[in-house]
C-alpha cells in the first residue's frame, strides 16, 4: 500500500510551500511518485514508469560511486541567499531567476551575493524556467554573465525562443552556454533542442522522463552533456536521480540532486544530502516513524490514491502492444 506523504518546504519554490507524494516498496526497492499538480492526465504517466522501475526493476551498475552536486538558491534576498551558499558547501550553486515579480535588479543583487559567498573559483549557473523572453534574455545574461555563469538553464520557454537567444548571445558576444529542462522534459521529442541546436546542455530528470534507462536512451540520442535534476523528491525519489547520474558514461557538470535540504524533513533517517559537495550513490529506505509523522491528512491521501489509480488505468490503456518496453 502506498504511503502519502506531506512534507513542508524551508522556503517557497515552483510556487508550492508543501511537497506532497507516494512512496512504496516493490521487490526492486522503494519508489517515489511525486508528479507536480501542474502535471496532468497522460503528462504524469511517464512518472510512474519511473518508480515502477524504482520498485520493480531496479536501476543498472553504476560507473561511479559519487555524484558532484549543486546547491540550489531559490529566488530570495541576497542576505539569504549567502547563508544558503555557505551552509551547502558546494562548489556549484544554481540560482533561481526571472522569478514572477521580482527585476533584473534583484537577480543582479541576488548573484553578487552568490559569487561573493562562493568565491572567484566557484560555478554560478541561473534557471529562469522560460520566464524571460529572447529580449529579456540578452539583457539578462549579459548583465550577469559579468559574475561568470557556467550556463543559463531554460532561460525561454521555447525551443524556437532558445535558438534565437543563442544567435542573439553570440551577435552580443555574450558567452553564456545554455541549458534546456523543460524543453526536453515537457517535449514530445526531447532530443529536438539538440537537433535544432537550441542547448548546449540537457537537463534530466528522471520522473518526467520515465525513469533511469528511459533517461539513459535520451541522453545517448540528444549527444549533449547532461545535467541530471531533481524534481524536488525526499531522498527515495532522489536515490532514482542518484542512479541515474551514477550510470551515464559521462557526468562532465555538478547535478541538480541536493535538493533534499529544501524540504523541512525526509522520509529517511539518512537523507541524501551533499557532503564536501558529493551525495553518496546508495539505497534509502523509510523510516516507519518518519513515514507515520510525515503522513498526508486523509483528504490528502483519498487524492493521491485515486491519482495513481487513474494514471495506472491511463498507463495501461497507453501501454504499446507487441513492443518490450523494459529495455
Ligand atoms: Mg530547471
Amino acid at each position: 500500500m502506498p504511503h502519502t506523504y506531506a512534507l513542508a518546504l524551508r522556503t517557497r519554490f515552483r510556487g508550492i510551500t508543501t511537497r506532497h507524494g507516494l512512496v512504496w516498496s516493490g521487490p526492486a526497492g522503494w519508489a517515489e511518485w511525486s508528479p507536480f499538480l501542474d502535471y496532468e492526465g497522460d503528462e504524469i504517466i511517464p512518472w510512474l514508469r519511473a518508480a515502477d522501475e524504482a520498485a520493480e526493476q531496479g536501476w543498472p551498475v553504476p560507473v561511479r560511486d559519487e555524484i558532484e552536486v549543486n546547491a540550489t538558491v531559490p529566488a530570495v534576498a541576497p542576505e539569504r541567499a549567502a547563508v544558503l551558499v555557505r551552509d551547502a558547501g558546494c562548489g556549484t550553486v544554481k540560482v533561481k531567476v526571472a522569478e514572477p515579480g521580482q527585476t533584473l535588479a534583484d537577480d543582479l543583487d541576488r548573484i553578487a551575493a552568490v559569487r561573493d559567498a562562493l568565491g572567484p573559483a566557484g560555478r554560478i549557473r541561473v534557471d529562469a524556467n522560460g520566464a524571460w523572453d529572447v529580449e529579456q534574455a540578452t539583457v539578462a545574461l549579459g548583465r550577469l554573465a559579468g559574475y561568470g555563469l557556467e550556463y543559463a538553464e531554460q532561460p525561454c520557454r521555447t525551443v524556437d525562443e532558445l535558438v534565437a537567444l543563442r544567435v542573439a548571445l553570440a551577435r552580443a558576444g555574450v558567452d553564456v552556454p545554455i541549458a534546456a529542462d523543460e524543453s526536453i522534459r515537457r517535449a514530445e521529442d526531447p532530443a529536438l533542442v539538440a537537433r535544432r541546436g537550441a542547448a548546449d546542455v540537457a537537463v534530466l530528470k528522471v520522473q518526467p522522463l520515465g525513469g533511469v534507462r528511459a533517461c539513459l536512451r535520451i541522453a545517448a540520442e540528444i549527444g549533449l552533456p547532461v545535467v541530471v535534476s531533481s524534481a524536488l523528491e525526499t531522498s527515495v525519489g532522489m536515490a532514482a536521480g542518484v542512479a541515474l547520474a551514477a550510470a551515464l558514461p559521462d557526468l562532465p557538470y555538478a547535478c541538480g540532486l541536493n535538493t533534499v535540504r529544501l524540504l523541512a524533513d525526509d522520509l529517511v533517517d539518512e537523507p541524501l544530502v551533499a557532503r564536501n559537495g558529493c551525495l553518496p550513490v546508495r539505497a534509502v529506505v523509510p523510516s516507519a516513524d518518519r513515514l507515520a509523522q510525515h503522513a498526508a491528512d486523509p483528504d490528502t491521501t483519498a487524492f493521491w490514491q485515486a491519482r495513481l489509480d487513474t494514471t495506472r488505468r491511463r498507463a495501461a490503456a497507453h501501454r504499446p502492444q507487441g513492443r518490450d518496453e523494459r529495455g
